[in-house]
């Protein structure tokens, strides 16, 4: 894998890997100017708290309107799964709506659950061909997951991903917190 040109940006930092860009911020992932930004959402689609929540606050009803269409043809979104919809309001053209594991102890395939939430929205995202796609921290909210172990498969998934072709130039993480960035900013520096 190739790694070159850590540099630091004003509000992050980016790494350039396999000639794409990995960029971590420290904000609120709805105001992001970018292509999709993904929502950590629960098998429901009908909304809830944390990000979830946020992101139909700042997205207005289109959000939930289509996120209703889709639960009404497929039903419930399992974890590990992703789906799209519009941006409604937002800056952002589309919104990638995936399912992060619950973690229970590690014992319940948590681990591959959420490598695969961040790889299917990421083929989402190919699939529309879009080039800048943010992610919250999947599951490390609500759903307890350890940020010192979802870190690094957030963006060693991101990593896998960027060594196949696709549109997908950059990927960012938008952290909320500091102990959040501190963990991804970790993560980014063992690569
Ligand atoms: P989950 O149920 O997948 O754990 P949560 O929404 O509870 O999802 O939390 C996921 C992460 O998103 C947490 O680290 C939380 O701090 C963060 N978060 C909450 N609101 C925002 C926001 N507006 N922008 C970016 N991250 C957010």
């Amino acid at each position: 894998m190739s790694s070159t040109s850590e540099k630091s940006e004003p509000s992050g930092i980016s790494k350039s890997v396999e000639g794409k860009t990995i960029r971590l911020l420290r904000g609120d992932i709805t105001r992001e100017e970018v292509d999709a930004i993904v929502n950590a959402a629960n098998s429901t689609l009908m909304g809830g708290g944390g990000v979830d929540g946020a992101i139909h606050r700042a997205g207005g009803p289109q959000i939930l309107e289509e996120c209703k269409q889709i639960r009404a043809m497929q039903g419930q979104l399992p974890a590990g799964q992703a789906v799209i919809t519009g941006g409604g309001n937002l800056k952002a053209q589309y919104v990638i709506h995936t399912v992060g594991p619950i973690w229970r102890d590690g014992s319940c395939n948590e681990e591959e659950t959420l490598a695969s939430a961040y790889r299917e929205s990421l083929k989402l995202a190919a699939q529309y061909e879009l080039k800048t796609v943010s992610f919250p921290s999947i599951s490390t909210g609500a759903y307890g997951f350890p940020l010192s172990k979802a870190a690094p498969i957030a963006i060693s998934t991101a990593c896998e991903f960027f060594k196949e072709q696709s549109s997908v130039e950059e990927v960012r993480f938008v952290l909320f917190d500091a102990f959040a960035y501190n963990e991804f900013e970790t993560a980014l520096n063992v690569l």
